[in-house]
């Protein structure tokens, strides 16, 4: 469950537990391609009047392209979240906090999934820490071995 009751939260801590398709209404618009759903876990809790406590955890593939060879490159995303939904109109200004309208009856965790996986993923991508990349001059991928144009060791 990802979008928990109020009235719940008020009686104790909620596990917070579901996995988001690719193609679902809260991931739109991320600039990330996904291999296949996103895993959430986690537990929100009542932390103060108005305020809800959410530890998290997401993890997804994410698909990329190495920034020096542009080979396809996986990766795993894990992240441990600490999030706070708050009825105060003040503190929503820190941006790892999400607002809560007064009227709200439900958290809703799925809100905040797809702005903590935009920050855990990765936005630097190297296939391998070595990789040598492409030569500069004839593109070649200087990982299979030297292309013959002089300096073109230098990766990228
Ligand atoms: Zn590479
Ligand atoms: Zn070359």
């Amino acid at each position: 469950m990802l979008r928990i009751d109020i009235r719940d939260l008020q009686r104790g801590p909620v596990d917070t537990m579901g996995v988001l398709e690719p193609g679902a209404k809260a991931l739109e618009g991320l600039a990330l391609e996904l291999e296949g759903p996103v895993a959430i876990d986690g537990r929100l809790q009542s932390s103060s009047e108005g305020e809800y406590l959410w530890r998290g955890q997401i993890s997804a593939t994410v698909l990329g392209e190495c920034r020096r060879c542009l080979a396809p490159v996986r990766h795993e995303v894990d992240a441990d979240v600490d999030v706070l939904f708050s009825r105060d109109a003040d503190a929503t200004d820190d941006p790892s906090v999400y607002p809560l309208s007064d009227s709200a009856t439900h958290v809703d965790v799925t809100d905040a999934v797809r702005e903590e996986l935009a920050l855990a993923a990765p936005t630097l991508v190297l296939c391998r820490e070595d990789c040598a990349g492409l030569c500069p001059k004839c593109g070649a991928d200087l990982n299979a071995g030297p292309c013959g144009c002089a300096g073109s060791a230098e990766p990228v």
